[in-house]
């Protein structure tokens, strides 16, 4: 087995030397998140959940904001926690909002909006929630836990509860304790996070259909995003997909308690179906349709404009000449069906599951195109 690590090894640096000697910066742009605008709204990827050495982060702060640039991420926070500083010793700022300063300046220059938040730490339950959109974090220091929940609602910020899977049993599961039920029920926490760093917790994506909370994912990137994430180039952090008026820190904000998101978490889109639908519905754009002369087979053209990689289970009543039910489409690529219609055909209904989109617990979404020709 050590030996097949080792050639799987070799072969990945032998690629990445090939691939630096034929282009120069093009492993910025390989990643870059890409989804197209929707329903009037823009569609703004976000990480809203990140540390710097200024909690329990190794990095510096201006680091985020290059990693966040090169994956074309449009918002971030560098939400420290609270009461924890383990650099303190090396790193004496005691202002809370210092990495939050750091960032802005490394954005100034750049097309990055940086939110200021903050890890509200305590042991389950409540947990760790995210304050964003805060005014002033020194103020969210409290001894009691409701006190620093207060003052985030009393700043307006939007606030969502991390990893709620993580309790001192370690078995992975959500439980909607009565602290944070309390919390939900009094407004204090709007949000809840069904993905966190490689953890999807599905009992919280029904804990936030019950409770009507915003769906929320993110890195909580400690080290550094492409050790964590891009394994062989490929991979992705895990964002939320914010449907915002605009791209500004207001609008994000709105669009955050209106519950405008999707979840986009190792190539899979997770959120309600009003926006799930809309968006993978932009991604997949039919480019031509088509009979060849004396041909009963509809050549379909069919773009992915997206970065996320698709992988669809066609539902039509026509097979195809060369894929099985099973269609997979790679991110920012064109692919071509041929439908065995067996007449020539005005106009064909497709529809379609995604099978790496969940729109419920277990539940993949289906979408209908219609080719007209
Ligand atoms: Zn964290």
């Amino acid at each position: 087995m050590k030996k097949f690590i080792c050639l799987v090894q070799f072969i990945c640096a032998f690629s990445t030397f090939v691939s630096a000697q034929e282009s120069t910066h093009s492993h910025s742009l390989g990643t870059s998140l890409q989804f197209p605008n929707i329903l009037g709204y823009q569609t703004l990827k976000c990480d809203l959940h990140q540390h710097t050495v200024f909690s329990d982060g190794d990095v510096w702060p201006s680091i985020r904001v290059r990693e966040s640039l090169m994956d074309n991420l449009d918002a971030i926070s560098l939400t420290e926690h609270l009461e924890y500083q383990p650099h303190l010793g090396d790193i004496p700022n005691k202002d809370r909002n210092r990495s939050y300063q750091i960032a802005l300046k490394e954005a100034k220059d750049h097309n990055l909006i940086i939110v200021r938040g903050s890890e509200i730490t305590r042991a389950m339950p409540p947990g760790h929630s995210n304050a964003v959109f805060i005014q002033d974090a020194n103020k969210l220091l409290f001894t009691n836990y409701l006190d620093a929940y207060k003052e985030a609602k009393n700043q307006n910020a939007f606030v969502f509860w991390n990893h709620p899977y993580e309790t001192p049993k370690n078995d992975y599961i959500t439980y909607l304790h009565e602290v944070n039920k309390k919390l939900m029920d009094s407004n204090l926490i709007q949000g809840i996070e069904i993905v966190n760093t490689h953890n999807y917790s599905v009992e919280a994506l029904q804990i936030a259909y019950d409770r009507n909370l915003t769906l929320m994912g993110t890195s909580d990137v400690h080290g550094l995003i492409d050790w964590d994430y891009k394994k062989g180039s490929k991979g992705h952090r895990p964002i939320t997909l914010v449907f915002s008026k605009d791209r500004t820190q207001e609008s994000i904000k709105s669009a955050l308690f209106d519950r405008r998101t999707v979840v986009h978490y190792d190539n899979t889109l997770i959120g309600r179906d009003s926006l799930l639908i809309p968006l993978i519905n932009e991604c997949l754009v039919i480019k031509k349709s088509f009979y060849e002369s004396k041909s009963l087979v509809l050549t379909v053209v069919l773009e992915n404009v997206s970065s996320c990689n698709f992988i669809l289970q066609n539902l039509s009543q026509y097979t195809l000449v060369e894929n099985t039910d099973l269609i997979e489409i790679e991110g920012k690529s064109t692919i071509t069906l041929q439908f065995k219609t067996k007449e020539i055909l005005k106009q064909l209904d497709w529809s379609f599951n995604v099978l790496n989109a969940v729109n419920a617990p277990n539940s993949h979404p289906t979408l209908k195109k219609r080719i007209i020709l």
